[in-house]
């Protein structure tokens, strides 16, 4: 499987403090990586420092195997950022803004063409708000505001999505779509990293945990069922592992680094 992301040796700092240091990891094509930690441990620092909002201090990035300075090929990655508190000031309708994350897919200095709108209502179809395109983002509800943030991102029709912790605050109904929603971009072949601190109704759908502890990678393996996460005992042991997906008995130690910082 080639590798859609590569970071070797990342650090970040922000005002002189090191927020990310010694990061390796890779994503590869098609796969479904959760990306979690504690709040603070440095999660949405990695996505931003992944898709270029936030500049590397020191180590080396690529985007499908081309190193991120030559790296142009944008519209083949999608960014839903964590949420702040209300979406905006700007009544702008769902349609509108899922359009928004049509742009740079758009023909310069063109109006939507038929692709456009195909893809436009294709994204609304897939996050189930097809029959609100008209309606104000800001009547919605927090989860169906996620859902029309993950809408603007399909529309672009990426090949790696982020998701910075679009469960958060949403209640179990819309967490559902969003997993039904994240299954079928999975399944038309997308690469996704998705930022959540539980899992839920995602958990059947990762491939792979990678958990940040304290700005660093504290474990890169397979997933534990949500329900083992939420109960399982603290045992002390934080081990440092890297690429060993198949090797399940390290499954306590997710818990542990999972619920050390709380
Ligand atoms: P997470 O997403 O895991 O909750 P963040 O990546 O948001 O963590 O934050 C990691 C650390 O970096 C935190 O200590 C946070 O305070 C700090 N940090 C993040 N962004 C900034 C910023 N723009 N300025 C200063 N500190 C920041
Ligand atoms: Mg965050």
């Amino acid at each position: 499987m080639s590798s859609v992301v590569e970071l070797e040796n990342g650090a970040v700092s922000i005002a002189g403090r090191p927020i990310l240091r010694h990061i390796d990891l890779t994503v590869r094509s098609g796969e479904f990586v959760a990306l979690m930690g504690a709040n603070g441990s440095g999660k949405s620092t990695l996505v931003r420092a992944l898709t270029g909002l936030w500049p590397l201090t020191t180590g080396s990035l690529s985007l499908f195997g081309t190193p991120f300075g030559s790296f142009h090929d944008w519209q083949r990655v999608g960014f839903v950022p964590q949420r702040g508190g209300a979406a905006s000031g700007v009544p702008a309708s769902v349609w509108e803004v899922v359009a928004s994350g049509r742009l740079t897919r758009r023909k310069l200095l063109r109006p939507l063409g038929r692709a456009d709108r195909a893809a436009i209502a294709d994204a609304l179809d897939v996050v189930g708000l097809a029959h609100r395109a008209r309606e104000s983002v800001s009547s919605l509800s927090g989860g169906q505001q996620q859902r029309v943030l993950i809408a603007r991102a399909l529309a672009g029709e990426p090949d790696l999505f982020f998701l910075d912790e679009p469960t958060a605050g949403v209640d179990l109904p819309n967490q559902q779509v969003l997993a039904d929603t994240l299954r079928t971009m999975s399944g038309r072949g997308a690469t996704i990293v998705l930022v959540a601190h539980e899992l839920g109704p995602m958990a059947p759908l990762i491939d792979r945990a990678v958990v940040m502890r304290d700005g660093r990678i504290a474990y890169d393996g397979s997933p534990l069922a949500s329900e083992q996460v939420a109960t399982a005992h603290l045992d002390g042991h934080h081990h440092h592992h890297h690429h060993e997906p198949d090797h399940h008995d390290h499954a306590p130690h997710v818990s542990s680094l999972l619920e050390g910082d709380r």
